[in-house]
């Protein structure tokens, strides 16, 4: 086990005790079984049926749960799935408060599923504190929040957020995919949920579909792990194998990962070729400096639009190294388009009127060579000239 003083590239690879205690295998056993043999009725087993809990994930709970600074983790078939049980915490009138530029499935699942159910959803309009206070009424009873948003990187103040959010009896509830505990750890900013796509940087090799949920009150844990168990959107232990295995690497990932995103913003922003860039490790970003007293980086995504003259299409079609696709936080780079992929299911006038254009690039910067990323990227650019 490790401890809470050890730096967290040293906790990314000891926490949670993934050494096998029975025969010292310093990988995790995948215990590859639906059920357990029990004793005799009337019992308490530790491990009954793997839809309650497994071994091999249950050490991947352990893992995330210390990584975050929380007491209880909690492991889904997919981000979407763990978003899905946060939010089956909540009942018909209750209202949650979004952060303006959410993941789209996140907005989809509000907004044509929960809707269903009877629980409201209210976009913020900005993301300042007066932002939030203005979108709360007297149902809100939990926010969510982003910070650096999808896809524009628009960061929020998550201290002052949450505050906001616990002044109105509501709970804080933080997507940290963009970030990873490596970087942002939300429930030491005031979160009391953190949600991830580990599908992303956790995993980290675009091999595996995976979600997380870590609290550090009792009462949520209870509510959660019961929400896990009666819907049952776990994630298999093969899958908890690799995840733990890709966060092993997250460190050195990271740092590679943000050390090219910041080479490569700062090419993009010095270029004519380009007419707006978001991403918050440029001090002439809106979310520079708050970024800066929050996390330990600015992440990895950049989004950029291209100046006047430039057809977009022909940028993603020109793209050679760096792969045109959904998702992000894989070794390789990723470029997608915003509009068509991960935020389709917004309304275009919504769309539009958050800033996600439809010549909208958003890059998840891999850990190749920067100039190989950056050659990539100019060629594709050169390219969409018409
Ligand atoms: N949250 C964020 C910020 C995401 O980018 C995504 C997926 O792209 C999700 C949640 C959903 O995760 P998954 O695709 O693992 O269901």
């Amino acid at each position: 086990m490790t401890s809470q003083h050890q730096s967290i590239a040293t906790r990314l690879i000891h926490a949670g005790g993934t050494t096998d205690p029975v025969t010292g295998s310093v990988n995790l056993p995948i215990y590859q079984t639906s059920t357990f043999r029990q004793h005799g009725v009337g019992g308490s087993p530790e491990w009954e049926y793997s839809r309650t809990g497994n071994p091999t994930r249950a050490a991947l709970e352990r893992l995330i749960a210390e990584l975050e600074g929380g007491t209880s983790g909690f492991a889904f078939a997919s981000g979407m799935a763990a978003i899905t049980a946060v939010l089956s915490l909540f009942s018909a009138g209750d209202e949650i408060v979004l952060s303006r530029n959410v993941y789209g499935g996140t907005y989809r699942v509000l907004d044509q599923v929960f809707s269903n159910f009877g629980i409201t959803y209210r976009v913020v309009e900005g993301e300042r504190p007066h932002d939030f206070e203005a979108a709360v009424t007297e149902r809100t009873k939990a926010f969510l929040l982003e910070s650096p948003a999808n896809p524009l990187l628009e960061v929020t103040d998550l201290v002052a957020a949450t505050a906001v959010a616990h002044e109105h009896g509501a709970i804080a509830i933080v997507d940290n995919t963009f970030m990873t505990p490596y970087l942002q750890r939300p429930l030491e900013l005031g979160a009391d949920v953190v949600v991830h796509s580990a599908t992303k940087y956790l995993g980290g090799h675009s091999d595996l579909v995976a979600g997380l949920v870590v609290v550090r009150d009792d009462e949520l844990a209870r509510r959660i792990a019961f929400i896990q168990n009666s819907t049952g959107g776990v994630l298999g232990p093969f899958d908890s194998f690799l995840l733990v295995r890709g966060i092993k690497t997250l460190g050195v990932r990271m740092d590679r990962h943000v050390a090219n995103a910041q080479r490569i913003a700062e090419a993009l922003a010095r270029s004519p070729e380009v007419a707006s860039i978001h991403f918050p490790g440029l001090p002439t970003d809106a979310g520079y400096e708050i970024n800066r007293r929050q996390a330990a980086g600015p992440g990895a995504m950049i989004s950029f639009e291209l100046a006047e003259g430039h057809d977009v299409r022909c940028f993603f079609s020109s793209l050679e190294l760096v792969a045109f696709a959904e998702s992000l936080g894989g070794v390789e780079s990723l470029a997608c388009h915003p509009a068509t992929m991960t935020h389709a299911a917004i309304p275009r006038e919504v769309r539009e009127r958050i800033g996600i254009t439809d010549g909208l690039i958003r890059l998840s910067v891999g850990i190749e060579d920067a100039d190989d990323i950056l050659a990539d990227v100019e060629q594709a650019i050169r390219a969409s000239r018409f």
